[in-house]
């Protein structure tokens, strides 16, 4: 790093970070620190399948090294963020401190359980790929117990899944296990067929995929029971006890599998001026992504909440797509800082919503078209794996997919269970 350089540190390589960097690093006027818990970037909308057995974990991950290896205004960290100290333009991490001229927050959100203790000690989130491997171990462990059990109620049990949250997530993870349990499961353990057990969908809104168009919401409601899964909506799950999920009307449903897809609220940033902490934690930004009472300090994504895109009001999604053209405004903005030039405010462009239930079966909603079944499962996979950040995860991941999707024959099912040692 030269003396002349700004010192940019962008806390957080996800969607948001990532996007920021491509673009602002083409310029050596930069110098770039990100730090991140972890030392690679992973692509949260294919977690489900790596929870199921479909896909590796290196198929939706890259080691930011490798990624920016051939640039040399670019550092990595892998450090925790601890706090942040305005007054002296710096950031104390978990591996020591750095001092910024732009301090970036891309540190997006983490599982909120809404403050039900017991759900949160015994569900399974399914958030990063820490917790896809926890779940996929968590299922493959309970159907083997299944397997063993001569007591028909705990079997039962062991055979019911309850995943909370029907958005997108609920109702990928929902229909790939419906899937595998109605195919694979029949081959791979045959003493299972016939055994009952159920995979319940549950959600506190009166829809499935609430933000989606009507048509979307009932095409996947039907195919989700077409699939035999058990949508109940306009309920709310409350405790988690004696191994069975309460409901508020008071349902139990014994289970020994809770899977949480519920809900997030923001990575806590502390440092941060009190006042510009507002809904789900996020931090209130203004039309250039710049921290409410702060000069040289940026949040984006899923981690701000913007309310002056006239288009969004209320602030944007929490999707990728926000994050990423966040984080391309803002690399621009800097240069324009730079240059002396006008400041672009940021202004969304929806590019559509989408999810999928099964093989054939999926919805998308791109501007006022809508499309389902098979085009939109072809739709979907296609824009997914496109945007695989890098080459060699595309070719690999598409290849390993569509392999799954054409066959649905799970490669991935093996119980890794990785001893812990003090380094
Ligand atoms: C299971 C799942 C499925 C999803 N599916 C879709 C989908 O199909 N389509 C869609 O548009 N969106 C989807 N989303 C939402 C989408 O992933 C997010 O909106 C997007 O990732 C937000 O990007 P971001 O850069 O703000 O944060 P993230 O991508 O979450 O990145 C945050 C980064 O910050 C790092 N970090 C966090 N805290 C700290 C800390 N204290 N110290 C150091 N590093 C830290 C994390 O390791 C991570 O790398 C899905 C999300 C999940 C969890």
């Amino acid at each position: 790093m030269d003396g002349h350089q700004k010192k940019v540190v962008v806390i957080g390589g996800g969607f948001a970070g990532v996007h920021l960097i491509q673009q602002l690093a083409k310029d050596n006027r930069f110098f770039i620190t990100l730090v991140d818990r972890n030392n690679y970037n992973f692509f949260p909308p294919l977690i489900y399948q790596v929870s199921a057995g479909f896909l590796e974990p290196s198929n939706i991950s890259y080691p930011f090294r490798k990624l920016y290896h051939h640039k040399k205004n670019i550092n990595f960290r892998m450090a925790e963020f601890i706090k942040v100290i305005p007054e002296q333009n710096k950031v104390v991490l978990s591996t020591g401190e750095l001092s910024y001229d732009y301090l970036v927050f891309a540190t997006g959100t983490q599982s909120n359980f809404f403050g039900i203790e017991n759900v949160q000690k015994k569900a399974v989130p399914m958030k990063t790929i820490n917790d896809a491997i926890e779940l996929r171990n968590y299922l493959l462990q309970t159907i083997e117990r299944a397997t063993i059990t001569t007591d028909q109620e705990e079997r039962k049990k062991l055979l019911t899944i309850v995943v909370t949250g029907a958005g997108p997530s609920g109702v990928e993870i929902s229909g790939i296990l419906a899937e595998m349990k109605n195919g694979i499961y029949k081959k791979d353990y045959p003493e299972l067929i016939g055994q009952p057990g159920a995979i319940y969908l549950i959600d506190s809104n009166a829809k499935v995929l609430a933000p989606m168009s009507q048509k979307s919401q009932d095409y996947t409601y039907n195919a989700l029971q077409e699939l035999g899964i058990k949508v109940l909506l306009n309920k709310q799950v409350k405790d988690y006890v004696d191994g069975s999920v309460v409901l508020a009307d008071g349902e139990k449903i014994p289970t020994d599998t809770l899977i949480w897809t519920a809900g997030v609220i923001a990575t806590e940033l502390p440092g941060l001026p009190k006042e510009s902490i507002t809904r789900g934690r996020r931090v209130m930004v203004d039309a250039y992504n710049k921290v409410q009472g702060l000069d040289n300090v940026y949040a984006l994504g899923d981690s701000c909440i913007m309310t002056t895109d006239p288009a969004f009001p209320n602030g944007h999604p929490q999707l990728a797509q926000p994050a990423i053209q966040q984080g391309q405004n803002l690399a621009k903005n800097l240069r324009n800082i730079a240059d002396n030039k006008p400041l672009k405010p940021f202004k969304y462009w929806d590019k559509g919503t989408m999810a999928i239930i099964g093989k054939t079966k999926a919805v998308a909603d791109i501007g006022k078209l809508h499309f389902k079944g098979i085009i939109a499962a072809l739709i979907w996979g296609f824009i997914h794996i496109w945007s695989l950040i890098n080459y060699r995860n595309k070719v690999k991941t598409f290849f390993n997919w569509a392999f799954v999707w054409f066959t649905r024959d799970v490669g991935m099912r093996f119980i890794f269970r990785p001893g812990r040692k003090e380094l």
